[in-house]
């Protein structure tokens, strides 16, 4: 790997900087840039004293790190509108809170049955194992914790959080998240993965990381040895724009890929750094082509601080009419909403059900064309009481999953007599309760 310009700068500015320590990936998080004065001098840029007075405000709540590696990205000749720039360094933006603004928006913490566990889906938990980042993103959907105690859970914690998994047998899919679980030690990671591989319902493990942009250095052999003896193992990865795809990036992602493991990435739709459906495509080709799978597109959250980087649901919709169709399917994210309050996340996309008949649906594609396509005139629909064994369709019993029906799910299915969902909150309903 060679250093790119910037790169042989920084370094240079540094004092007692060899290669290997630059690419030791416990040296850059050691020389995390934390404050105005190095952040400036290693770029060569001075900022004005408006700018300064703003920043000192805006890490007083939010604070900055960012790793000499993701600072090394960041092209100085226009670095006020470098995506890399407005992804890292703070903006006094951050401090309007607006009315609609939260600090847990998607209630993570109301959904935790133990410390370090939201479990909001049927059959998968999100589990918190680190609360620590190289680099502060600056749209973090977390930032209420940014900074406030970096720490990693001891054992005990995370036992905590395991043995809820243990004793849950619902839970097929374990999403390890944070805070970072890379900045965790390889021992450390391997007893946790060890842990979780011990229980027989866990059937994957995914880990959620963004070490492959801001720390690709993270990414040694050694790890890769741990990771792969727990398959089946997936990452998901946290790639916004197409210049954080470099070399260095690159050869860590063939790196695990070459483990075996299946790679998607997480973008977050943001105003000014990736709002735009040429950038987006631009994007989604270089994860493909690094074998990366685009998995989510997120709009941006309604946590305090990153009211400056929404867009309108309407420009995600727009990126999503520029992929779907225009590349090949494997390329389009899907666009989702993470439901204020702890709903989940909700996928939106753009409309192709144009019309529809008893037995006729009119569709459009992505070039405007408009088709219809016939129904079956007869289809036997067959009535499901969930009585398998007298069923024609083959199903192993000892392959189906006992699930009951839920939400929407259950106003569909034969075998549920529900015929509408009420809020808990509904006028109408309370006065009948009431009239009782
Ligand atoms: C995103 C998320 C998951 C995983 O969702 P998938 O759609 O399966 O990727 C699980 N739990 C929580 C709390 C989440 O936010």
């Amino acid at each position: 790997m060679t250093l790119s310009k910037s790169q042989t700068r920084i370094i240079n500015a540094m004092d007692d900087v060899s290669l290997s320590n630059w690419r030791d990936w416990r040296w850059q998080i050691r020389h995390c840039i934390r404050d105005l004065e190095t952040f400036e001098d290693l770029l060569g840029i001075e900022l004005s004293e408006g700018q300064r007075k703003a920043f000192s405000k805006t890490v007083e709540k939010f604070p900055m790190s960012i790793t000499p590696y993701y600072l090394s990205l960041i092209s100085v000749e226009d670095y006020e509108n470098d995506p890399v720039f407005k992804q890292s360094f703070p903006s006094p933006a951050e401090l309007q809170v607006t009315r609609y603004d939260m600090s847990d928006p998607l209630s993570e913490d109301k959904d935790s049955p133990v410390e370090g566990v939201t479990h909001r889906y049927p059959d998968r938990v999100l589990l918190l194992v680190s609360n620590v980042c190289s680099m502060y993103c600056r749209h973090c959907t977390r930032k209420r914790r940014v900074g406030d105690r970096d720490f990693i859970p001891d054992k005990e914690t995370i036992g905590k959080g395991i043995d809820y998994i243990r004793r849950t047998p619902q839970v097929r899919d374990v999403l390890m998240s944070g805070g970072d679980p890379f900045l965790l030690s390889d021992e450390y990671l391997d007893w946790i993965l060890s842990e979780l591989r011990a229980i027989d319902h866990v059937e994957v493990i995914r880990i959620g990381t963004r070490t492959p942009v801001v720390l690709p250095y993270r990414i040694t052999e050694n790890l890769v040895n741990v990771l792969k003896k727990h398959h089946p193992l997936w990452i998901n990865t946290h790639f916004n724009h197409p210049c954080e795809l470099t070399e260095s990036s690159r050869a860590v992602l063939a790196r695990l890929a070459d483990a075996g493991i299946p790679l998607g990435n997480q973008s977050v739709l943001l105003a000014g750094v990736n709002d735009c459906p040429r950038i987006m495509r631009k994007l989604v080709h270089k994860l493909a082509y690094n074998r990366v799978r685009p998995y989510y597109l997120y709009q941006c959250d309604l946590s305090e601080g990153l009211s400056h980087f929404r867009t309108p649901i309407g420009k995600g919709i727009e990126i999503l009419e520029s992929l779907i169709g225009h590349t090949s399917g494997f390329c389009v994210p899907t666009y989702v909403i993470d439901a204020p309050g702890g709903g989940g996340k909700i996928p939106v996309m753009p409309n192709y059900l144009v019309s529809w008949s008893t037995n006729k649906v009119v569709l459009r594609n992505y070039e405007g064309v408009i088709c219809s396509y016939k129904e079956p005139d007869s289809y036997e629909p067959y009535f499901c009481d969930r009585d398998c064994e007298k069923c024609d369709l083959q199903l192993k019993l000892d392959d189906a999953d006992e699930q009951k029906a839920l939400g929407i799910e259950k106003l569909l299915a034969d075998h549920d007599r529900t015929i509408a969902l009420v809020p808990a909150t509904n006028e109408r309903l309370s006065r009948r309760n009431n009239d009782e």
